[in-house]
């Protein structure tokens, strides 16, 4: 059960009308997602609340940045996070997701946590390719150190496994 508090909305006890929600969000938020692919983490999220009568409609906007591991290096990539999104709040029997932007609550709820959609907007505003740039020369800026360990590492591996075309050749032979 989660203990965090910070990012629950209670929507049913406020008015009609716009209402505005600023959340900074460091390392410590992404503790609460163990399976994140993010290490670190600062993002500036501000969400603005439109209640009105029969729905809820909330804007999201998220600017910062977000450290995971570089695909190639395995060493740290920070990029940066730029979001937004609208998520659309609809009253029904139960609570179900409809899709990334609309969900239904029952209308037993009071209040929204936000925590895990935050999480997947910083998710969506990354890129699917998660490599260090290369540099004005077009240089690669990996983490040369690491680059050298993976690749002996790699060598290392190789060399407990025989190509299995030596196999083939060798068995060959043998029927010669
Ligand atoms: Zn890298």
């Amino acid at each position: 059960m989660k203990s965090n508090r910070q990012f629950v909305i209670p929507f049913k006890g406020l008015k009609i009308g716009k209402h505005e929600f600023v959340f900074d969000i460091d390392d410590k938020f992404f503790e609460d997602f163990p399976e994140s692919e993010i290490t670190k983490g600062n993002v500036h999220v501000e969400v603005e609340l439109d209640k009105k009568s029969t729905m809820l409609q909330f804007e999201f906007r998220l600017t910062g940045s977000a450290t995971v591991i570089c695909d190639r290096c395995l060493d740290n990539l920070e990029l940066p996070v730029e979001y937004e999104t609208e998520l659309f709040v609809n009253f029904g029997d139960e609570t179900e997701e409809q899709t990334d932007e609309i969900i239904v609550l029952s209308h037993n709820e009071y209040e929204l946590d936000i925590a895990q959609f935050i999480y997947e907007y910083i998710h969506f505003s990354l890129p699917y390719k998660r490599v260090h740039p290369d540099d004005e020369n077009g240089e690669s800026t990996c983490n040369k150190e690491m680059l050298k360990k993976l690749d002996e590492y790699i060598i290392h591996e190789n060399e407990n496994n025989t190509d299995p075309r030596w196999d083939d050749l060798k068995n060959l032979l043998n029927q010669n």
